[in-house]
């Protein structure tokens, strides 16, 4: 489906960057236009892939292009007083031609944390098409701040938008990498996650398309409402004409047969399910579901995805699974993605929640105490008289 993605704050500008570089490499197209939003200039000027003109600086009168400092009321303020600079650049996409709004940002920080929901808000009230977000959480070690921001532009945002696509960093992170090491490998598995997700309704013009080719309009119906997490599986294919076993007794390569491919592409749905998630939840919570399945046709077993398919509607108990095909001609390998919409059992969002409301008492209760400290060291007894 063909998206104008929009870059909130650092983090959302780096991963629009990381789409599009995703997108070259596919050679398919699925954005329509590329936008990066900051309260920072050194944030935008670090982009690689977004146009100049596509970069839009707010808040310049208020923070004078050094960013909000992970105030995201104040992100929200600067985005509200500057919605019209970044309507400017929006008003130069060809909007007929979108299926979708995706609005992308880190909701630890401070510009994407407050800004994307009012971006939502108002891209939701001048368009028909859908206003998607793509919200990310920090790592649980960033600290209460980060939390305390993310929990209450999380629950912002998913109000806003028609569906909220998440990605938990504390999930996919390694022991001992560097922050800047971790932050580049996860913005391209989000960029590989989400990006087949949409690149699988767009079709090139030469490509075979048979009719069970998965359709935006069936990403747009599994998106409607609530909250989504995807999973990714891929297995190579033997590309070197034969396995060892074939190049010793000399016989041709043989093309799976029906059965392997069958249990193959089976094997894959169940284990983009029950493997990492963009966001770790109880599967069975989840109202709707679409499974992709990715690769050369010949490898795509339809028997298999339907299996699949059926495997899922038991484990979630849902009716509403939807399953297609996203040909991928001489690909290495094949592939399941699956799109999990309106999942509600996420223990990772109640212990976010959890901590932000102890994070808030304890700013509350030091705020207190310091403005009472304060009182008190100031207090001479009335003996002595401040200047004016
Ligand atoms: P903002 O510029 O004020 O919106 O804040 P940032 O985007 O710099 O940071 C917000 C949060 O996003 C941080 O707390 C991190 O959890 C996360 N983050 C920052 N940069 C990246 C990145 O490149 N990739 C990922 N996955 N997360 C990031």
């Amino acid at each position: 489906m063909k998206l104008a993605l929009i870059g909130f704050g650092q983090a959302g500008g780096k991963v629009v960057d990381a789409f599009c570089a995703f997108e070259e490499m596919i050679d398919r197209s699925f954005i329509e236009a590329s936008i990066a939003v900051n309260s920072a200039t050194a944030d935008l000027r670090g982009l690689e892939h977004v146009a100049q003109e596509d970069r839009v600086l707010i808040g310049q009168s208020r923070v004078k292009g050094h960013g909000v400092g992970a105030d995201n009321d104040l992100g929200a303020q600067v985005t509200e007083m500057d919605l019209d600079e970044i309507q400017a650049a929006i008003d130069r996409v060809p909007v007929h031609d979108l299926d979708a709004f995706l609005i992308v940002a880190g909701l630890g920080g401070g510009t994407g944390s407050g800004g994307a929901p009012v971006l939502a808000k108002h891209l939701d009230r001048i368009y028909t098409e859908p206003v998607y977000g793509l919200g990310i959480l920090p790592g649980m070690d960033e600290g209460g701040i980060y939390t305390l921001n993310a929990a209450r532009s999380f629950r912002t945002f998913v109000r806003e938008v028609d569906s909220l696509l998440v990605f938990d960093n504390d999930a996919w992170r390694r022991m001992g990498e560097s922050v800047g090491d971790s932050y580049d490998r996860t913005n391209r598995e989000i960029a590989e996650r989400f990006g087949r997700l949409f690149a699988a309704g767009e079709v090139n013009e030469d490509d075979d398309v048979a009719e069970s080719v998965v359709d935006s309009s069936e990403i747009i119906n599994t998106l409607s409402g609530g909250i989504a997490t995807v999973g990714y599986a891929t297995e190579p294919l033997n590309t070197s004409g034969g396995g060892l076993l074939s190049r010793v007794t000399g016989d041709s390569p043989s093309t799976p047969d029906e059965t392997t491919s069958t249990n193959r592409m089976t094997s894959l749905i169940r284990k983009a399910t029950l493997g990492r998630l963009t966001l770790p939840c109880d599967v069975s919570s989840a109202e709707r579901g679409l499974v992709v399945a990715t690769g050369p046709s010949e490898s795509l077993s339809r028997k298999g995805i339907e299996r699949g398919r059926t495997w899922l509607e038991e484990e979630t108990a849902s009716m509403e699974i939807r399953g297609g095909d996203y040909p991928i001609p001489d690909a290495g390998e094949v592939g399941s993605i699956v799109l999990l919409s309106g999942v509600t059992d996420i223990d990772r969002v109640e212990q976010l929640q959890g901590v932000a409301v102890e994070a808030q008492e304890t700013t509350a209760d030091v705020q207190q105490r310091s403005d009472e400290q304060f009182d008190s060291l100031l207090d001479t007894g009335g003996e002595l008289n401040a200047l004016f």
